[in-house]
């Protein structure tokens, strides 16, 4: 039988780890399309033959890992490599993910992706959820993270989809504006909704 399957996504520092951690303390099976997408390049794999055949062998590393960083030069100074690199891993990792998502076993399960409505990941899933978090807050959270530039966090929201955007392609909706108790509080009640969606599904 098909598993009920929730879209979780948000913007950077939006705080999807934590929500999707909580899920996984509640025993939810979660599929996370950034390990997915670190999985389909890591050596050996076809997808990093075939990057390195059609860009050179210059991205790879001495030990046949990818080298993300020059290749993510490259991209910002040849704007339509993107699109080659793309077309090459994305459906590698549509693939995957749904693999990953028919194994689950738990009641439902969740995607976790931050680009699931930029890459049509919603037509795997049933019902979408937004981690919705104000822009002072993103800026704030993720450069204390990661330890970069506001600016450096701006740049990255800017090249995101608009929050509104967002906001107006999900099915739900959780502020993420508060404390780590008002974030899991309206987790547990869309836990509850999304259990008895799956008993129904
Ligand atoms: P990215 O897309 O950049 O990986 P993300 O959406 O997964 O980000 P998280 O890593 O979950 O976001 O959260 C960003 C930071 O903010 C983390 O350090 C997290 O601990 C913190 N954080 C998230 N939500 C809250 C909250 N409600 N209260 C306090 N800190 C929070």
């Amino acid at each position: 039988m098909q598993p009920y399957i929730v879209g979780l996504t948000g913007g950077i520092g939006s705080g999807k780890t934590m929500a999707s951690q909580w899920f996984e303390a509640q025993n939810i099976d979660v599929v996370d399309a950034d390990l997915v997408a670190r999985k389909v390049v890591k050596a050996g794999q076809p997808a990093l033959t075939m990057i390195s055949e059609t860009f050179g062998d210059w991205v790879l590393l001495s030990n046949g890992e990818l080298n993300r960083r020059a290749l993510r030069e490259y991209i910002f100074s040849h704007p339509e490599a993107k699109q080659q690199l793309e077309a090459i891993t994305h459906p590698l990792i549509r693939n995957e993910i749904e693999q990953q998502l028919a194994a689950a076993t738990s009641p439902y399960v969740l995607l976790v992706s931050p680009l699931l409505f930029e890459t049509k990941q919603t037509e795997l899933t049933q019902r979408n959820l937004l981690i919705d978090t104000p822009e002072e807050l993103q800026l704030q959270r993720a450069s204390q993270r990661d330890q970069h530039a506001i600016q450096h966090i701006q740049n990255i929201i800017q090249a995101q989809m608009p929050r509104q955007q967002k906001q107006e392609l999900a099915d739900d909706i959780v502020l993420n504006d508060g404390d780590l108790t008002h974030l899991y509080a309206q987790l547990q009640s869309l836990h509850l909704q999304y259990l008895a969606l799956a008993e129904t599904n």
